[in-house]
């Protein structure tokens, strides 16, 4: 068996130079951090995510910078995403 691996060792990890690859995840809003509501996608049974749009990315991306337009009010699942924790590494994507 052949398991695939991605070799991010010859980049540096950082927010910097990512393409916000985690801005690609399904982000569940669980409390209220003041995300406007345009960026909100809400499901049949009322749980809030982020909205994503038809390119994959979070709403609140901006295209050009990748950077998080609503930063002061990011949800906390944002929050908690550590740059440089393996679940950034396993995501992240250098800008080209
Ligand atoms: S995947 Fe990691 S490096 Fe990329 S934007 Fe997210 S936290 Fe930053
Ligand atoms: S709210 Fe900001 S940090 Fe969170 S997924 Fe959207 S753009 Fe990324």
């Amino acid at each position: 068996m052949t398991i695939a691996l991605k070799d991010v060792s010859a980049v540096e990890v950082t927010c910097s130079n990512c393409q916000a690859c985690c801005c690609r995840l399904e982000v569940m809003i669980i409390t209220d951090t003041g995300v406007p509501d345009k960026h909100i996608s809400v499901d049949e049974w009322g749980g809030e995510t982020m909205l994503r749009l038809e390119d994959g990315w979070c709403s609140a991306v901006d295209r050009d910078t990748f950077r998080c337009t609503i930063y002061e009010n990011r949800p906390w699942i944002c929050r908690e995403f550590e740059m440089g924790s393996d679940e950034c590494k396993d995501e992240f994507n250098v800008i080209r």
